[in-house]
């Protein structure tokens, strides 16, 4: 796997990137040959397929469709593939109706896939993240372009401009263009694409993710058109009233708070989510709401799956507590710092049950927060 050090970063931003680099044994940094070489792939129309993880967040889409204005303002032809559906309040994006998704039409995802001269992975870097799209990708003979700033890369990509001081996919996006020496292509779509990744991974610049680039490459992607303001309504405030209704309920009825393990959880069922007229993406967001209490350093959603068994869950924490380390070791998940995910294959209960007993292992360190 390749490497990109991106030259134009702060000499702190850089350091931390390296020292990130040097745990990582095949990498390697990539000199500006090597990205001549990639700018020399590209030159002529290639084949492409533009791939995000399952269940795309504002990110995902939004560094997935910035990637695809980019490409396509040098006429390649491009594919973009979602694993499965994504949220209503996210397909005001420019390009949305182009996304395949996999889920609904096998057939042209899994064409577009073979056909492929160059594979482009955003937002995620293991290939579970896409689970049966990840053994066409790795059958695949294209070259494999990875961008994407969540922990513990695994090396299938040929080249990969990775980095966890990153606040999202979209910043790194940017940063590929930058590299490329083509900011001047950026446009209102592509600016408009890449801001609303930024702004939704960052939870509008409030997470500690949030850095001076951060800002530095907003204020870029304000100078060549984004509209932040109309991205934050079209984002924010385009809630069905179910949605708002779920999340009352939510919050009156389901949510758990102990302060003294300084943490809170919500368990939905589906039989609570019909009730509301679930849509994918209805509970984004939810799993923050406990951390608004003084005193919460974290926060877990468990969400009883639709169309298999399970519960699906995001963690979230304040400060140093670890939900990346917790949902690897106890719930087949990962992430980042303060923002993760995971599964169970356990009932509700039973999933209740296993994190109230880890909460008491976790004791001293939810304390000490
Ligand atoms: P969310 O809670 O919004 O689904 O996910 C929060 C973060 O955790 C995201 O950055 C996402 O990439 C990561 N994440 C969510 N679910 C999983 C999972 O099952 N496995 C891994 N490795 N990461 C996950
Ligand atoms: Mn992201």
């Amino acid at each position: 796997m390749l490497y990109v050090i991106l030259p134009s970063y702060s000499v702190i931003y850089r350091s931390a990137l390296l020292n990130y680099l040097c745990t990582i044994k095949s990498a390697f940094q990539v000199t500006t040959q090597e990205l001549s070489k990639l700018k020399t792939f590209l030159s002529k129309p290639r084949k492409i397929a533009i791939i995000m993880h399952k269940s795309p967040d504002g990110d995902a889409i939004g560094s997935s469709l910035g990637m695809y204005h980019f490409l396509n303002s040098f006429k390649h032809k491009i594919s973009v593939i979602s694993p499965n559906a994504y949220p209503e309040f996210l397909k005001w994006m420019p390009g949305t109706k182009l996304v395949l998704d996999y889920s609904k039409k096998a057939a042209p995802a899994l064409a577009a896939i073979r056909a492929a001269e160059l594979i482009i992975c955003l937002d995620f870097n293991s290939l579970k993240r896409i689970e049966e799209l990840g053994k066409e990708v790795s059958k695949s003979k294209a070259l494999k372009l990875l961008i994407d700033h969540h922990p513990q890369p695994e090396d299938f990509a040929d080249f990969a401009l990775h980095t966890i001081n990153a606040s999202s996919t979209a910043e790194l996006v940017f940063d590929f263009i930058e590299l490329m020496g083509e900011k001047k292509k950026i446009n209102k779509n592509i600016a408009n694409c890449l801001y609303a990744g930024i702004m939704t991974d960052t939870g509008s610049f409030r997470f500690s993710s949030t850095t001076i680039r951060t800002h530095n490459v907003t204020a870029e992607l304000m100078e060549h058109g984004a509209e932040t303001t109309k991205v934050h309504h079209l984002i924010d405030d385009n809630n069905r009233e179910s949605r708002m209704r779920l999340f009352g309920f939510a919050l009156v009825e389901k949510m758990k708070i102990f302060p003294e393990y300084g943490t809170g959880f919500i368990a939905l069922t589906q039989s609570d989510l019909k009730r509301f007229d679930y849509h994918d993406g209805d509970t984004e967001g939810l799993v923050n709401q406990p951390l608004s209490i003084k005193g919460i350093v974290f926060s877990a959603l468990f969400t009883e799956k639709a169309d298999e068994d399970g519960i699906k869950i995001s963690f979230r924490s304040k400060n140093t507590f670890n939900v990346n380390l917790f949902a690897r070791a106890h719930f087949n998940g990962g992430g980042h710092l303060n923002a993760a995910g995971g599964s169970s294959d356990l009932s509700m209960d039973e999933t209740i049950m296993k994190f109230l007993q880890l909460l008491g292992t976790y004791r001293e360190q939810l304390q000490a927060e």
